[in-house]
């Protein structure tokens, strides 16, 4: 599993990281940052492939991705 931290705050809602994400993981939420913009939520915490997609196209680097301990 992985997991995917958004950096509420580096967001500036273009929408990149929900357009791209090849499983649809993402969507842009209803709250705003301290900017105004709105920003991405992460629909189902065992949805994400761990592909990076996102947090690469993201042009402010306000996506982590990291990799889950197997249990
Ligand atoms: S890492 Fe890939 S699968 Fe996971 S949320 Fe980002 S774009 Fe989607
Ligand atoms: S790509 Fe980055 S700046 Fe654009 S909506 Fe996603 S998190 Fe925000």
């Amino acid at each position: 599993m992985f997991e995917v931290v958004i950096n509420t705050e580096y967001c500036k809602g273009c929408g990149y990281c929900v357009t791209f994400c090849p499983k649809e993981c993402l969507d842009i939420g209803e709250q705003f940052n301290s900017k105004g913009y709105r920003y991405p939520f992460i629909k189902d915490p065992e949805c994400c492939i761990g592909c990076l997609s996102c947090a690469k196209l993201c042009p402010d680097f306000a996506i982590e991705i990291y990799k889950l301990a197997e249990k």
